[in-house]
C-alpha cells in the first residue's frame, strides 16, 4: 500500500520522537518508524539502564563500605541480581512505555513498526507499504562496533546490548575496551562482584582525554581491585576451560587473561548500512555517518540526518539538540546551527567526571596561551565529608581574553558541578565573572571560583 505524508522520521531514538511530535504539532500528516524498542539506545540498552545499574552498583558500594562510616550492618552485604535487573528494567520500562504511549496519543502522527529502507529520495519502504513523503529525518542511531578480531567467532561475548539480559554475576569479567561504555560497566560489574580486567589497546585509558584524567580514573579503578591492561596490541580471543582467554601481549604482566565472560565495547557505529540511503543518494562517510551541514541538512534536498548517526555527537543530548536545532530552522526561522554547540559529557563511573569544551591537550594544540586551576578532591571539603576525596577538577583558561576553554571535574557530583563553568562558556563572559561568583557551602562547586582564582600557566 502507498501511503502520503507530510513528515516521516525514521527511528524513535532521542531526536526522533520530539521532532516528529513538534511537526505534527505543526499541522504536517507525521510518520514515524521503529524497528526495534520505542525511545531507541538511550531508553533500552544505554543511558538510562546503565545509570539505574550504577545506581545499584553505588548502593552496593557504600554498603560495602558502611563501617567507614560508623555503620555496622548485621552480616556482610549480598547483591541479589535479580532483583538489581527488575529494577533497571522497571526504570526502562517506564520511560519505553511513556515514549511509546506519548507518541500514539498525539493527533496527526502514526507510529508504525518495522524497519524503513529508502526506495527514493521521496519514498521509504516499510514491509509492504511504501511510505512518501516531501521531507524525510534519519535518526537511526549506531550499534555496538564488533571488529573482525582474531578469535571473535569462537567465544561467546556481550555487547551493551546483550548484556542487558544478564542477571547473574559473572566470577570474573573481562572488558575488551577501556572508554566510556566499557569502565562503566567494569565498575558497576566489580561492585556486584566480580573479578574484573579492563583490555585497551591504547597506551592509557579514555585516551580522548587528558593523561591526568585517565590516569587518575586507572587509580581509582584499581584501587576497587579492577586489573588493567593497557597497550594490549594484539588483542586475540579463544575459547578456553574458564570460558574465554584473551591474548594481551601487553608489554607489563601475563600476555594472556583468563576470564569467565567478555564484555565487548569498543565503540559504535551508525545504523546507515542497510537503510537504502544508496537508492536516496544519500552520502556517507568512510565510516558509515550520514554527511550533513550545520543544520543537518544532508546532500539531497528534503532529507536531514539527527544524532549519532550523522557522527557530530555521541550523546542523547547532541542527539535532543539535533532536534532543536531542525526545528528551530524549519519551524521557528530561527537559524541555530550545530557549531553553536560545546562539547561536554559525563562518564558515569563513580565518582563521575563531568566535561565542558576543550581538554588542555587540545587547548594547546589549538594555539591558546592556557592558564590552567586544578585542585585535588582532598582540598574539597564537601568530598572529604562524604569520604568520597577521590579525583581532582581542573580548569582551562585562555590566558589573554580569560574564556573558561573547557574544564575537567573528577570528583562526587563533577557531572552537575561541571555546568556551572559550561553556562559561562555558553554566556561567553570571562572567568573572572565565575571566579567573583558567591557558591554555596559546603558543595563541590563552591571551590571552583576558587580553582579560577589560582590560575597557573600551563
Ligand atoms: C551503554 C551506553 C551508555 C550510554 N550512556 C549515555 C549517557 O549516560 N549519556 C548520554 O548522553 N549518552 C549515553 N549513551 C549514548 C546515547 O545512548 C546515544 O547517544 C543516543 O541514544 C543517540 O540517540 P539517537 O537518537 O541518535 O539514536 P538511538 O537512540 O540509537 O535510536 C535510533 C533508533 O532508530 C531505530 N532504527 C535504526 N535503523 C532503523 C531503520 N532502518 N528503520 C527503523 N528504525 C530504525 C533503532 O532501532 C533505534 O531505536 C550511551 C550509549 C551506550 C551504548
Amino acid at each position: 500500500m502507498n501511503r502520503k505524508y507530510g513528515a516521516l522520521v525514521i527511528g524513535t531514538g532521542q531526536a526522533g520522537p520530539s521532532l516528529a511530535a513538534r511537526l505534527a504539532g505543526a499541522g504536517l500528516e507525521t510518520a514515524i518508524v521503529e524497528r526495534g524498542s520505542i525511545g531507541g539506545t538511550c531508553v533500552n540498552t544505554g543511558c538510562i539502564p546503565t545509570k539505574a545499574l550504577v545506581a545499584s552498583a553505588y548502593a552496593a558500594h557504600l554498603a560495602f563500605r558502611s563501617a567507614v562510616f560508623g555503620v555496622v550492618l548485621p552480616g556482610p552485604p549480598a547483591v541479589d541480581m535479580k532483583r538489581v535487573k527488575a529494577r533497571k528494567d522497571a526504570i526502562a520500562g517506564a520511560s519505553r512505555d511513556g515514549v511509546a504511549a506519548w507518541l500514539r496519543a498525539l493527533p496527526r502522527l502514526t507510529l508504525i513498526e518495522g524497519h524503513a529502507r529508502f526506495e527514493s529520495p521521496r519514498e521509504v519502504r516499510v514491509g509492504d507499504d511504501v511510505l512518501t513523503a516531501d521531507r524525510i529525518f534519519v535518526n537511526v542511531g549506531g550499534r555496538a562496533a564488533v571488529p573482525p578480531m582474531p578469535g571473535i567467532s569462537e567465544v561467546p561475548f556481550w555487547t551493551n546490548s546483550s548484556m542487558m539480559a544478564v542477571d547473574f554475576v559473572p566470577p570474573h569479567l573481562v572488558v575488551v575496551g577501556g572508554s566510556y561504555v566499557g569502565l562503566e560497566f567494569a565498575q558497576m560489574y566489580r561492585r556486584f562482584g566480580s573479578a574484573v580486567t579492563v583490555v585497551e589497546m591504547a597506551p592509557r585509558l579514555i585516551a580522548r582525554e587528558d593523561a591526568d584524567v585517565s590516569d587518575a580514573i586507572r587509580q581509582i579503578l584499581e584501587r576497587e581491585g579492577i586489573a588493567v591492561r593497557t597497550g594490549a596490541r594484539c588483542i586475540a580471543l579463544e575459547k578456553s576451560p574458564s570460558g574465554v582467554r584473551v591474548r594481551v601481549d601487553c608489554q607489563d604482566g601475563s600476555p594472556v587473561v583468563e576470564a569467565s565472560h567478555l564484555l565487548l565495547a569498543v565503540g559504535r557505529r551508525p545504523n546507515t548500512d542497510d537503510l537504502g540511503l544508496d537508492r536516496a543518494g544519500v552520502r556517507t562517510d568512510a565510516r558509515g555517518y550520514v554527511e550533513v551541514d550545520d543544520q543537518l541538512r544532508t546532500n539531497v534536498p528534503g532529507i536531514w540526518a539527527l544524532g549519532d548517526c550523522n557522527g557530530k555527537g555521541a550523546f542523547t543530548h547532541t542527539a535532543y539538540n539535533d532536534f532543536e536545532i531542525v526545528a528551530a530552522n524549519l519551524l521557528d526561522a530561527d537559524p541555530r546551527k550545530v557549531t553553536d554547540r560545546i562539547p561536554t559529557y559525563g562518564l558515569f563511573v563513580d565518582p563521575p567526571l563531568g566535561r565542558a569544551g576543550m581538554t588542555e591537550a587540545e587547548a594547546k594544540e589549538a594555539g591558546h596561551r592556557i592558564l590552567v586551576g586544578r585542585r585535588p578532591m582532598t582540598k574539597v571539603k564537601r568530598a572529604v565529608e562524604k569520604g568520597e576525596e577521590l579525583g581532582f577538577m581542573k580548569v582551562v583558561v585562555d590566558a589573554d581574553s580569560k574564556a573558561i576553554l573547557g574544564a575537567a571535574i573528577l570528583g562526587p557530583g563533577g557531572d552537575e558541578v561541571v555546568h556551572c563553568l559550561l553556562d559561562a562558556m555558553y554566556a561567553k563572559v570571562p572567568c573572572t565573572v565565575v571566579q567573583r561568583a558567591v557558591h554555596i557551602h559546603p558543595t563541590v562547586a563552591e571551590l571552583v571560583p576558587t580553582v579560577l582564582g589560582e590560575l597557573q600557566p600551563a
